[in-house]
């Protein structure tokens, strides 16, 4: 292998290539890692390893989240010293990661809550604000009001639909502008670009050291379907236990942001501890990110025949799916929501509703119409989680947002008969079929 790298410098030969066929050959040559005889990465499963010489394991720590220059975190080959601060497997995924999102470097967790945590944690400090959306995953939200008050970060929940609504609520203190688009589970969608723009403008009067972090949730499109670094958002967090895992087995999060930002990611890992286990960054670098772009291309060809279909049948009130024209934000998907090759990418997710005259009339027929899929369907399983290459379905209102009183469900546009169903890989036949039989017992 040697010989070869000394040819390809020689002859300075450009590797020219798709981002996709790079998910999943990756650099191919790492400095992370020399598998020079594998043609699979091998998978790491040491927790611990061998120095040669006190001298090495001083460097090693020296030389740990010390990243002296943009180059040294992709020319400088790693001394691993224990799996909790760096591994061989992790890292090469980290390197595939921060391309899958166009991002300068990535940094793995245990969970998507993990690296939520961690990107919130390495930019607030006590008596700092954030401004977040008034819809979140119910975790960060639980985060975000009953964690951070105890470190006096508080929250200002706002409707980012608008994006000039974050003037009203940026003061001197304010450090983050944080949501996810879609919206989770309305599918609704915030202008990324816009929100970037009033951000920069409320920059322009700080000082760095206060400047403004606009941070988003990544998960529901998928790096695949939305690149938001490319809009100019300063850090991507996204669970890789949904998309990018894909088949359901493993859970994992990750940070994708500036090289500046590196060291203090690793730091914060090492010191708080959510280090993504080697064992699942492994199938993750193997499995999932390869097979996400053809994961996705099919979910998507599904998930609009299925939005079709359930869109034309009159015992469904309304379908959400940023794919239909119908969409009320269509126009906004189609500038935001884009495949590596530029195609139009809606995602894989879908919300809807089924008529009833009264909020509490439409919340009994959901939950009548998820009860006899749970029974009955064969595609479609009754579960929370999203991405998944088996079709999953849950009733918002009386599962994921059942905490919200009725009223106020309705109040935040959550209707109480929505349905959210993310499409997985088997024939939208099969899926359209259960559907349909679900609709025919209301
Ligand atoms: C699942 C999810 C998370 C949390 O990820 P975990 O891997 O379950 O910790 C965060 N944000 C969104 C939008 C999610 O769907």
């Amino acid at each position: 292998m040697k010989n070869w790298v000394r040819n390809m410098k020689k002859k300075k030969i450009k590797l020219q290539h798709s981002l996709e066929t790079g998910l999943i050959h990756g650099k191919s040559l790492t400095k992370k890692w020399d598998f020079s005889h594998h043609v699979v990465p091998p998978i790491s499963s040491s927790c611990t390893f061998r120095l040669e010489s006190a001298k090495r394991g001083a460097l090693g720590f020296a030389e740990f989240a010390h990243h002296t220059d943009d180059a040294s975190i992709a020319s400088r080959a790693p001394i691993y010293i224990y799996d909790r601060l760096g591994e061989p497997n992790k890292e090469v995924l980290e390197e595939n990661l921060a391309v899958a999102e166009k991002g300068d470097i990535a940094v793995t967790f245990s969970t998507g809550m993990a690296a939520v945590s961690a990107a919130l944690g390495c930019v607030t400090g006590t008596d700092d604000e954030i401004i977040a959306h008034n819809l979140l995953y119910g975790c960060t939200y639980s985060l975000l009001t009953n964690w951070y008050p105890r470190y006096k970060i508080l929250t200002k929940f706002v409707d980012l639909k608008d994006p000039k609504n974050i003037h009203r609520h940026i003061n001197p203190k304010t450090r983050v502008v944080y949501f996810e688009t879609p919206v989770n589970p309305t599918l609704e969608l915030i202008d990324i670009r816009a929100i970037v723009e009033e951000v920069k403008k409320a920059n322009k009067k700080r000082s760095k050291e206060r400047k403004i972090f606009v941070i988003i949730d990544n998960t529901f499109a998928s790096p695949y379907c939305q690149r938001p670094l490319e809009f100019g958002i300063d850090f991507v967090i996204a669970s890789l236990t949904k998309n990018i895992c894909g088949f359901g087995t493993d859970m994992g999060g990750v940070v994708v942001g500036p090289k500046w930002a590196y060291d203090i990611l690793l730091l914060y890992r090492k010191d708080f501890g959510g280090a993504l286990a080697a064992k699942s960054a492994w199938p993750l670098l193997v499995y999932g990110l390869p097979s996400l772009p053809v994961r996705m291309r099919q979910q998507m060809i599904s998930a609009h025949a299925i939005a079709a279909f359930l869109e034309s049948d009159p015992r469904v009130a309304f379908v959400s799916y940023p794919g239909l024209k119908s969409f009320p934000q269509y126009e906004l998907a189609q500038q935001q929501m884009r495949d590596y090759d530029g195609k139009f990418a809606p995602g894989s997710l879908l919300y809807f509703a089924l008529k009833g005259k009264t909020p509490k009339a439409r919340h009994d027929q959901g939950e009548k119409f998820i009860n006899y899929i749970a029974k009955n369907a064969y595609s479609i399983t009754l579960a929370v989680s999203l991405g998944h290459i088996r079709s999953l379905i849950e009733h918002p209102s009386s599962m994921t947002h059942s905490a919200i009183p009725l009223s106020e469900q309705v109040k935040n546009g959550l209707d109480p008969g929505g349905i959210r169903l993310s499409i997985g890989l088997e024939k939208p036949a099969d899926i359209i079929h259960d559907l349909a039989k679900a609709l025919d017992r209301l």
